[in-house]
């Protein structure tokens, strides 16, 4: 990864807390516009972040994959998909189908995937800051702020933005 994102997430893990404290507090109201506001975030974040550089999530979190992204991936690399499963998969009860150990077996080396056109849409969506009713899902973004920068820098600005002044 590069040094500059492994910085911003020594800076995300020293202020875990304080992030987890004001998503949980934000996550009280219901400000108006705040999906668009946090798309807009998401989209200026995205534009100067660079995820060839990271990869931190392909190799820690890795995709929440259903059947048919199995499917589009296996197709795409010419597996068969029963075996795919077999090999490196498990299923979570709730989740649908994880990687068995990581990194995700679809990253390369120089953090590109292997299926990038037809990846999970787990991976589209992460840091799920395009959702509809997102304010009511900031615990989870304050999570995802210890592993993604890009999230990390999305929590300040809305920390800013809605919680002005306070600090730590
Ligand atoms: S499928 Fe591709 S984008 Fe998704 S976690 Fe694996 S390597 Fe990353
Ligand atoms: S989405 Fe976040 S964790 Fe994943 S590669 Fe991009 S910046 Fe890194």
């Amino acid at each position: 990864m590069d040094h500059e994102y492994e910085l911003l997430l020594e800076k995300s893990r020293e202020r875990n807390e304080f992030i987890k404290r004001q998503m949980k507090y934000l996550g009280k109201f219901n400000n108006k516009n705040f999906d668009h506001v946090v798309a807009d975030f998401n989209e200026e974040v995205f534009a100067e972040i660079d995820c060839l550089k990271c990869g931190n999530c392909c190799r820690t979190i890795g995709p929440k994959m259903s059947g048919s992204d199995i499917k589009r991936a296996c197709k795409a690399i010419g597996r068969d998909p029963q075996r795919f499963m077999d090999e490196a998969l498990v299923r979570d009860e709730d989740l649908g189908w994880m990687c068995k150990t990581m990194p995700c077996p679809f990253l390369r080396e120089d953090n590109a995937c292997d299926i990038y056109d037809v990846r999970p849409n787990d991976c589209d969506d992460f840091p799920y800051m395009r959702e509809r009713g997102i304010q009511k899902a900031l615990g989870r973004l304050a999570f995802n702020t210890e592993f993604c920068p890009a999230a990390y820098l999305i929590a300040e600005k809305i920390i800013e933005r809605y919680a002005p002044g306070i600090t730590k």
